[in-house]
């Protein structure tokens, strides 16, 4: 038996994140107390957006940012078929149509013409996500978001510290300055961690206030929202909510974690250099790209073998103890979507073109030196046999 086991990603948890999670336990509130809205208040000063609403996971927030969004019976939505199942499954929870569009062939990113092909009379949105940290392209999207009255929701899950750049302006993810709004996800292989976790950003104050009903049963108290107002016990059930609260003790942590942020990032960053300076010259593999504007915060380091036998290569990484992965399943493989939408194998070849060679290998802050060159070693060896 290897002892060595590096997972593709995984948390980091130190002194001080376990302090401030401990506080809370000893504080009057575990939940629905004064982190929930600090934590917010970090994020969105961070992102630089108005307002940010913290849910229990990033899963929630897409859908509470799909129900704020209006989308409904009849509308379409195009997402990226390169994406957790998540950024297409919240547009079914809001009872509208998810549209795949292919990927673009260099970054992996949903790619804007691809978009525009997309279109139709029943088109009310688009859900663009950063793949593996690597921003999309909002400038277009955002164009074509305006041309057509579509709303955008960025998923920004993989994607907290990323950053672009328009007619020299910089702009960080979760700004929602080319959108109507963003959505992290601190699941702990993501670049922070509330155990459980999500938020929404965004800019648009009648979209805050949706997000905040809905985030609590579609309850209201507040005064200058209330229809009526029969006492100070009164509250309002005005639209149909859900409990998607996230605990103090998760923003506790979530506060911590934001603080060690750009740290993780340029570790994360550090890493890929040096994967990139091993495998770039080497024809045998395709390393990630990054587009000159943009500054990606490196969620996942997606590697792509010139070789057929990927099954081959995972299997040995696998066995020496390199948690690879793949990410992901075009979306509309999956039976579910077969089985509702029929088959659309065929009609993304950029996306169904990746799904066959890539494989994700670790990458965390938390690796070590050492660490990386094992993967390293393992890789090119693995390479060596079956590429
Ligand atoms: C992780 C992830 C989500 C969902 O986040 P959870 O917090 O796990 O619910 C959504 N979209 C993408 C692209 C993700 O990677």
């Amino acid at each position: 038996m290897l002892n060595k086991f590096i997972p593709y990603g995984r948390q980091a948890i130190d002194q001080a994140d376990i302090e401030y999670v401990i506080n809370v336990l000893q504080s009057d509130w575990l939940t629905q107390g004064p982190s929930v809205s600090k934590f917010e208040d970090a994020v969105a000063k961070y992102c630089g957006a108005r307002y940010a609403v913290a849910v229990s996971n990033g899963t929630a927030a897409l859908h509470l940012a799909a129900l704020a969004a209006g989308f409904g019976a009849g509308d379409e939505v195009i997402t990226s078929p390169i994406t957790f199942v998540a950024s297409a499954n919240c547009i079914l929870y809001a009872g509208a149509q998810p549209v795949f569009a292919d990927i673009d062939p260099d970054n992996y990113c949903i790619d804007p013409i691809q978009i525009e092909s997309r279109l139709s009379e029943f088109s009310k949105g688009v859900i663009p996500v950063h793949f593996a940290g690597h921003p999309c392209d909002m400038g277009a999207i955002s164009k074509i978001a305006r041309e057509n009255q579509l709303i955008v929701i960025e998923d920004a899950a993989h994607a907290i510290g990323a950053s672009y750049t328009i007619d020299g302006k910089r702009y960080r993810v979760g700004s929602c300055s080319h959108s109507d709004m963003s959505i992290f996800s601190f699941h702990p292989v993501k670049h922070i961690t509330t155990g459980e976790g999500g938020v929404v950003t965004t800019n648009c104050k009648d979209l805050y206030e949706k997000l905040l009903m809905l985030r609590s049963h579609g309850i209201t108290r507040d005064p200058r929202l209330l229809k009526r107002n029969e006492g100070p016990w009164y509250y309002e059930m005005q639209t149909f909510g859900f409990n998607y609260r996230i605990t103090d003790l998760q923003c506790a942590l979530g506060i911590s974690q934001l603080r060690k942020l750009d740290r993780f990032v340029q570790r994360r960053r550090d890493i890929v250099k040096q994967y990139n300076s091993n495998f770039s010259n080497d024809p045998r593999f395709i390393v990630p790209h990054e587009n000159q504007n943009v500054f990606s915060s490196y969620h996942l380091y997606v590697l792509r073998f010139r070789s057929p036998l990927r099954l081959e290569i995972f299997d040995y990484l696998r066995q020496q103890g390199v948690g690879v992965n793949v990410h992901y399943i075009p979306v509309h493989f999956h039976p579910y979507y077969e089985k509702n939408f029929g088959d659309h194998r065929g009609e993304y070849p950029v996306a169904e073109a990746y799904y066959e060679n890539v494989v994700t290998i670790p990458l965390f802050p938390g690796m070590t030196n050492s660490d990386v060159d094992y993967v390293i070693s393992k890789v090119r060896t693995a390479a060596d046999m079956f590429a």
